[in-house]
């Protein structure tokens, strides 16, 4: 086995729409202390992917397995326990309009049954990590595209996750937030022991996570470790 284990693996995944096939046959597995960056053009499979690996969609055929279980076949109730181990993180739109920013983010904990006000307490300590102290009162029609992000990056940790996905986070963010957005979402994902998938066009986007592999017609095209040059820098310069 290798030093460091996956998270996440999927085996032979197929998906079709109807005629439609998004996924022929991708493998992938990722690992708890990488950001992976997902990539390929539009209509390649990408989201189906990440959906399928967060037990959103079931696959065709294939496999996903967490920590080794496998979660492709679970059925509700099982499947809510997906709920705590993952985090999400959507283009926009996924903040709740008429909840002020901590109770947003107090929202997954509640719904995991920690109390009201324990869960907006512990929401509250991630305002300063990602830069959003002073706006937990904030409703999200009172926030920047960049600041919404970011409070969709604090609910998408307050669980704990084992694994964030995330699905064209900065697609509709302007480059400069974009680059705030996405290097505070791998620090801080990295900070928590956090897996990160992270589904992209951007390559600038990409160039912040460890890996990149790249989706083509439902199929894996490619796959690249940005650590590839010097594995030291894996266990050394990482904070
Ligand atoms: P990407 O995220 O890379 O843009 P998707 O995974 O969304 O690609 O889509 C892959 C293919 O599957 C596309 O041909 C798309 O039209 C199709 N597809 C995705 N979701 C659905 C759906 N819910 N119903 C029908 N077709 C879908
Ligand atoms: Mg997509």
């Amino acid at each position: 086995m290798n030093t460091t284990s996956a998270v996440l693996t999927g085996t032979g995944l197929f998906k079709s729409y109807g005629m439609a096939r998004a996924l022929a046959g991708v493998d992938i597995d990722v690992t708890s202390d990488q950001s992976l960056a997902v990539m390929g053009p539009s209509g390649s499979g990408k989201s189906t992917l990440l959906h399928c690996l967060a037990g959103i969609e079931r696959p065709d055929s294939g496999e996903v397995l967490l920590d080794g279980k496998r979660i492709d076949q679970l059925r509700e109730p099982a499947r809510s326990e997906l709920r705590t181990a993952f985090g999400f993180v959507f283009q926009s739109g996924q903040l709740l309009p008429e909840l002020p920013a901590d109770e947003n983010v107090a929202l997954p904990l509640m719904l995991g049954g920690t109390p009201r006000r324990a869960a907006v307490e512990q929401a509250r300590q991630w305002f300063e990590p990602l830069g959003l102290q002073g706006l937990e009162g904030r409703r999200p029609g009172q926030l920047s595209g960049g600041q919404a992000q970011r409070v969709a990056i604090a609910r998408a940790l307050a669980g704990r996750p084992k694994v964030i996905f995330a699905d064209e986070p900065t697609g509709a963010l302007d480059q400069a937030t974009g680059m705030e957005v996405i290097r505070l979402l791998v620090e801080v994902s990295r900070g928590q022991g956090a897996a990160l998938v992270v589904v992209t066009h951007d390559a600038n986007v990409a160039r912040w996570c460890d890996r990149t592999v790249e989706v083509r017609d439902g199929r894996l095209a490619g796959d690249q470790s940005a650590a590839q040059a010097g594995t030291d820098a894996k266990a050394g310069s990482r904070r």
